[in-house]
């Protein structure tokens, strides 16, 4: 997947390149300026001159964080292919019922780094193409793999090679992150590819393998992790029939009451959009989670007065 303001294999390369080579008239176009207006001294009522700099690092810090804030990816409200496979059963009837987020209102960096290094990637295997001379790599290239009770499920994969018949998703985590995909990744990631992978059985492409690639936010190209495993499209399937269950039993009794007694299973807590470690296990609010019971004994243990 990922961002779907990231390139898609229906643009060719050398738009791409123009694109990225135009970046520094994207403001001229936008207020319909010419080169020439763009040189001239702005009017008075436009200057702040006196604004002492701490200001203009406010404004940088503002601009980046609304850039954040309004992408795409943080505004998507279905269920995607990279959410269907969480473990936990309470933030999946969350993120089904569409219930709005409590725990996104900071606007992370590594969001943006992520959406860069997909953009980077998606640019240069399209060169990739060009150079070869044949389109050998499908770039963010659009798959749907079915239907949670009328919700189309399906994503923008990231690389679907139609040498190998594979399909790669680029990871981009820090340290941590990339401690756990050297163990090999987690349910959410692996049911995301075969998720891209059923895309792609739907719309005729034959798939053999998926791949992660977690490139390390921080550090070299050494640590390049690598996964990858025969396509195994049950894994698709019951993911989706999983959440079709969910969803039709929160039809017949509500989310709020399903998501109460849904099982919880530690899936990033920290992250999970619906975390909140001040809600309490015994009175649940709707839309709000204190974390995993592990998490929940770990803050506990922590608040326990020492005996004397
Ligand atoms: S906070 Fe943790 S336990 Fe609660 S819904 Fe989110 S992932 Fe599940």
């Amino acid at each position: 997947m990922h961002t779907p303001e990231s390139p898609n294999m229906g643009v060719i390369p050398s738009e791409l390149s123009d694109r990225h080579a135009s970046v520094p008239c994207m403001a001229i176009q936008a207020q319909h300026e010419t080169h020439a207006q763009m040189l001239e001294p702005l009017a008075p009522h436009h200057l702040s001159l006196d604004s002492p700099a701490t200001a203009w690092h406010a404004e940088i810090r503002e601009v980046v964080e609304n850039a954040i804030r309004t992408a795409d990816r943080s505004m998507q409200s279905e269920i995607g292919a990279s959410e269907i496979g969480t473990p936990c059963t309470r933030k999946l009837v969350f993120k089904l019922g569409n219930v709005p987020v409590v725990n996104q209102e900071r606007a992370e960096w590594y969001i943006a780094l992520g959406t860069a290094a997909h953009e980077w990637l998606a640019t240069v295997f399209a060169m990739e193409n060009m150079r070869l001379g044949f389109t050998r790599y499908l770039i963010e290239h659009q798959v749907v793999a079915g239907e949670i009770d009328g919700i189309e499920l399906g994503g923008h994969l990231d690389i679907y090679d139609r040498v190998r018949h594979s399909i790669t998703d680029w990871k981009n985590p820090g340290d941590r992150g990339m401690r756990r995909a050297r163990q090999g990744p987690d349910a959410t990631y692996k049911t995301q590819v075969m998720v891209y992978g059923l895309g792609c059985e739907n719309a005729g492409l034959p798939v053999r393998e998926v791949n992660i690639v977690s490139f390390p936010r921080l550090g070299t190209l050494r640590s390049i992790n690598y996964w990858h495993a025969p396509y195994d499209r049950n894994v698709a399937v019951e993911a989706i029939s999983r959440a079709s269950i969910l969803r039709k039993r929160a039809k017949q009794i509500g989310y709020a009451e399903l998501a109460a007694i849904a099982e919880t299973q530690s899936d990033y807590c920290e992250y999970c959009p619906w975390f909140d470690p001040a809600t309490r296990t015994h009175e649940l609010v709707y839309g709000r989670c204190p974390g995993s019971q592990e998490m929940i004994t770990e803050r506990e243990l922590v608040h326990v007065p020492p005996k004397f």
